[in-house]
């Protein structure tokens, strides 16, 4: 199967990574659908010759399992090709790896790295931990303020990490204005781009340097398997690849098989999931309990002229505020729902419900916001799946019934 890159992204998410000689034999070339699962750690050459003149370190070579083999070299090869401007794309064992992985990439000793004060609290306990201990320094700013992005840079700055929206406030930021202020100071730009993945967002195309993503999220798409990425242009790419060497990252072909399953479906997931929470966005809007709908595909919430600018689809992650109540009665709303799970995932098939209390980890805006009354402070974070958007909808409906029992109003 041949990738055209003038078809549209449900045709090409059909065809990617399938190159006839991944998928078949030299007699049989293309002869299944799927890349097989290529278990490999040996590499084999056929004489002295071959192992002394084995190609240089490229993609697409044999020659020793941890540079992985067609299986993984035809997940990598999809998302590059989903990604308007990259030269390649890296494979982590994690979303959080991939992060690591990255920043170790472009940061060194003394130098500062900025980071979003949005930011997935594991990405903020690498600056507190890894980074530090490696003597680089990490500073917050607002997100949503171009002007705290551009005032906490120093000579000693050298990258930004972003996550847009922030996974669990949803905050939108302006990622074209924050990338070109980033290369304007020469800063390297890095996005975790799991939310809206490129279908949703072609990040590279907006400027960033590396985008990354949690492939655990929308494209494994079934809670089975954990896995990350991160893709850049040809001088990032390179380095990127050779500091994961460095670093022994590989991944399982199993894993990269299941990704690749799921990666053919993305598109009609994440369109169903984006409906879908949509229609339960503005049932909660209407909703005397609610004080607060935080979701950008949603007209009039906040973020939402941003999304309506740049992105081209969303998902079905969102949070919303309750008005004034409990923790303990916020929880009894989340223990009343029976589709949604507890869990701390988002991105798969299936439906799931977490708190939301971000105030300890921000250290460079308030949370509840200023503008807001701050009796409204108890969250929840919706990860919708592709259960019927009725269903979720009555189901929410009851947990909403299980705060008033557990007197939210008190
Ligand atoms: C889950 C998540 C990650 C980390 O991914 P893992 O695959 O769980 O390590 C990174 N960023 C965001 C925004 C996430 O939601």
């Amino acid at each position: 199967m041949n990738d055209d890159t003038t078809d549209r992204t449900g045709t090409r998410l059909a065809a990617l990574g399938r190159r006839p000689e991944w998928t078949g034999t030299p007699e049989h070339p293309g002869a299944v659908v799927n890349p097989p699962v290529w278990r490999a750690s040996t590499h084999l050459y056929p004489d002295m010759a071959a192992l002394r003149g084995h190609p240089a370190n490229e993609d697409g070579n044999f020659y020793y399992g941890r540079r992985g083999a067609p299986t993984q070299w035809a997940l990598a090869d999809a998302l590059t090709a989903l990604e308007p401007g990259a030269a390649g794309t890296v494979l982590y064992p994690s979303g959080v790896a991939a992060i690591a992985g990255a920043l170790l990439t472009v940061l060194r000793p003394g130098d500062v790295l900025l980071m979003t004060d949005n930011a997935y609290e594991p990405s903020r306990a690498m600056g507190r931990g890894l980074l530090a201990d490696f003597g680089i320094e990490t500073r917050w700013f607002d997100p949503t303020d171009p002007d705290s992005m551009a005032a906490a840079i120093c000579p000693r700055t050298r990258a930004v990490l972003l996550e847009n929206p922030g996974s669990l406030t949803i905050e939108m930021a302006d990622i074209p204005r924050l990338a070109a202020l980033a290369r304007g100071h020469g800063l390297v730009s890095l996005l975790d781009n799991t939310w809206a993945s490129p279908l949703g967002f072609p990040a590279l195309a907006h400027g960033i340097d590396i985008t990354i993503m949690s492939l655990t999220k929308h494209v494994g798409g079934h809670s089975d398997a954990m896995m990350g990425s991160a893709a850049a242009g040809p001088e990032w790419y390179r380095k990127l690849r050779l500091r994961a060497q460095n670093l022994g990252i590989v991944v399982s072909p199993d894993d990269a098989a299941l990704m690749l399953r799921g990666l053919r479906t993305l598109e009609v997931r994440l369109e169903r999931s984006t409906k879908s929470a949509l229609a339960i966005a503005q049932w909660l809007s209407t909703r005397t309990e609610i004080a607060h709908v935080l979701c950008p595909m949603l007209p009039g919430a906040p973020g939402h002229d941003l999304w309506q600018r740049d992105f081209t689809g969303g998902c079905g992650l969102f949070s919303f505020i309750l008005k004034g109540g409990t923790g303990p009665a916020r929880d009894a709303l989340i223990d009343g729902l029976s589709h949604f799970g507890i869990g701390y995932s988002w991105g798969g098939f299936e439906s799931l419900a977490t708190p939301v209390d971000p105030a300890p980890m921000r250290s460079a805006t308030p949370w509840p916001p200023a503008a807001w009354d701050q009796a409204d402070r108890f969250g929840v974070r919706l990860a919708v799946g592709l259960e019927d958007p009725a269903d979720l909808i009555a189901d929410l409906d009851r947990g909403l019934a299980a705060w008033h029992r557990a007197g939210a109003a008190a």
